[in-house]
């Protein structure tokens, strides 16, 4: 499955995505019981009349790729509700939510030991009760993870930044205008809210990975062309993934295991 920001539609909606959007990629042979491929909203997601069909078909299918992958991989937790394993290959851990059809892949120079320290921190061991669910002093975010209680549904969503890569070109012409506005709009490293920027120079990017209203984020790179300019940017991109009590617990407890 091949994903386009901007064209990419989730086939439950019919509206296109951005890569910034929290999605689920959902890749199924060709089955009357399940879901067709696509990547869907999580809400719409969590409409489809088949969810549970394609819940089970997750679970058994990264069962059975992790038992596949146990010599190249390091397979560190195979279970009902989570499953983790490291890849030495890219140095990063996936931590797969089997109840909720999602994974999550971490890398081991930093937020992998940040996620670990975050959910094993003892006080929020110690409170995470169903009565304190809406309270608790646990109730935390960092840069990179939080845990917020939603109480509709009563569960504790948990919310785990991920960085997307994205991209916009300009003519050479357009550049020269946006650096007398805004001078630092080129500088690797500058956070940029570029729908601003372009807003008050009424600049129109040639090209714009996904929407315009979503490219904010720090610059990593300008490459500079002949009558273009490529800037490369990372943009920030939540995925939440709500989790009962006794779920979060569970995940804790894998954690312990593994970490
Ligand atoms: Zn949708």
């Amino acid at each position: 499955m091949i994903f386009a920001a901007g064209s990419t539609a989730c086939p439950n909606c019919e509206k296109p995505l951005d890569s910034t959007e929290d999605f689920i990629p959902i890749e199924t042979p060709l089955r009357t019981d399940l879901p067709e491929s696509g990547f869907y909203h999580v809400d719409c997601f969590h409409r489809l009349p088949n969810r549970a069909q394609y819940l089970e078909y997750f679970r058994n299918r990264t069962q059975s790729y992790l038992e596949s992958q146990s010599n190249v991989w390091n397979v560190l937790e195979i279970h009902d509700r989570y499953s983790v394993a490291y890849v030495p290959s890219i140095d990063e851990a996936f931590i797969f939510f089997i109840a909720s059809g999602r994974v999550v892949s971490l890398s081991c120079r930093g937020p992998w030991a940040e996620f670990c320290d975050f959910l094993l921190d003892y006080e929020l061991r110690d409170e995470l009760t169903e009565q304190n669910r809406l309270k608790g002093p646990w109730i935390s975010e960092t840069k990179l993870f939080a845990l917020k209680p939603e109480p509709p549904g009563g569960f504790i969503v948990l919310e785990v930044r991920n960085g997307v890569q994205k991209m916009l070109r300009f003519t050479a012409n357009q550049y020269e205008r946006l650096k007398q506005v805004r001078a630092d709009v080129f500088s690797p490293g500058a956070f940029i809210d570029f729908a601003d920027v372009c807003s008050q120079t009424s600049i129109a990017p040639v090209l714009v990975d996904g929407f315009l209203e979503n490219c904010k984020g720090i610059v990593t790179s300008v490459d500079e062309k002949n009558d273009r300019v490529d800037l490369r940017f990372v943009a920030e991109k939540w995925v939440r993934i709500p989790l009962a009590v006794s779920e979060l617990q569970e995940l804790i407890n894998v954690l312990q295991r593994v970490s």
